[in-house]
């Protein structure tokens, strides 16, 4: 248990968290970075990043997730493995309960980031982990040889089908609507392996199989009718949603659940940032949740110093 109220509190170990950090350890804040699994966030969820500046040789998302969370232990950032469960606004501070400690802050940057989505079908849950699958890079090289459905058509359901192309035999990419939201040079690249197939105005209604995925039904939302198309994997990238748990109540969320900030990241709750993939509009890159990361840190120490 803190006894004494931080200076900031971050939530949240993601790159917007970890940046954070390590401006805010660099200059000498009293801080601590709540994290409630391995810092990263879904960076390591990433097989190969190729549009980080800087990285001209494509890492893999654990590297650079390894090198932020190295980047703030070098300054001494204290990072820690709890869950955050509230945070509130008392007595001219920030009470931060987790599973294990009572914090009390002047300022919380919250930079928790998202989770994936997931369709909510029949056969979804029970075959997770036997067929049904969320990571292409986790999961991909097991599918060697086999056929697979994608569901999405964003642009991290183009990146994954691009990949799984290299170990599956065929792939066949789902996508509720006749356009893709992906990015053009996405939709060239799936394009060029000529081993996606695209079924346009397509749902997944069901995922069937016995101890393992063995077919999906899919509607067609043109012609009308169910077919079952045999598979041995279904990997959905259907978008994601806010994990924000811990503020119901507290501050200004949209209608989705994503936070409210105005370009200094700062949110309805004053000493409150936001940043990364939890914050409304934000574009969801790494790079881009670094910036916020940077941006949030920045005017939480200038809130600071209008504290007593
Ligand atoms: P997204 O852009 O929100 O796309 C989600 C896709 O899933 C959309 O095509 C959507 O269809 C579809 N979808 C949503 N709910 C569905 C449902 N219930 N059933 C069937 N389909 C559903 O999500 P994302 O692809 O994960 O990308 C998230 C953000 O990360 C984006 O800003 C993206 O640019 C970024 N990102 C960037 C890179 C990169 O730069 N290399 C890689 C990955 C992700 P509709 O199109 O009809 O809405």
């Amino acid at each position: 248990m803190s006894d004494h109220a931080h200076e900031l509190i971050i939530i949240g170990g993601g790159p917007a968290g970890l940046a954070a950090g390590v401006y805010a350890a660099r200059d000498g804040l009293d801080c601590v970075l709540l994290e409630k699994q391995h810092p990263g966030g879904q960076v390591i969820r990433t097989l190969q990043i190729a549009n980080y500046p800087g990285f001209t040789a494509p890492s893999s998302g654990i590297d650079l997730a390894d090198k932020f969370r190295r980047h703030a232990e070098e300054f001494n950032l204290a990072i820690r493995t709890e869950t955050v469960r509230s945070l509130i606004p008392e007595g001219g501070l920030l009470k931060i309960a987790t599973d294990q400690n009572l914090y009390r802050t002047k300022t919380a940057i919250i930079a928790t980031g998202s989770s994936y989505k997931t369709l909510g079908v029949p056969g979804e849950k029970r075959l997770e982990g036997r067929g049904v699958s969320y990571c292409g890079s986790c999961d991909g090289p097991l599918y060697k040889g086999k056929s697979l459905i994608v569901v999405g058509g964003g642009d991290t359901a183009l990146e994954e089908a691009i990949f799984l192309t290299r170990f599956a035999r065929e792939v066949k990419l789902v996508h509720r609507r006749d356009t893709l939201r992906a990015t053009r040079g996405l939709q060239k690249q799936a394009h060029a392996t000529g081993k996606i197939d695209f079924l346009w105005n397509s749902i997944v209604r069901e995922i069937r199989g016995e101890t393992k995925v063995e077919a999906a039904m899919v509607e067609d939302r043109r012609e009308g009718g169910v077919r079952e198309l045999a598979c041995d994997g279904v990997f959905i990238f259907i978008g994601s949603t806010p994990n924000n748990d811990f503020l119901r109540g507290t501050l200004a969320l949209d209608e989705e659940g994503f936070v409210i900030a105005d370009i200094s990241m700062r949110t309805s709750l004053p000493g409150v940032f936001a940043a990364g993939d939890i914050r409304k509009d934000s574009v969801r890159q790494i790079a881009s949740a670094v910036g916020d990361g940077v941006t949030a840190i920045m005017n939480a120490e200038r809130f600071l110093d209008t504290q007593p």
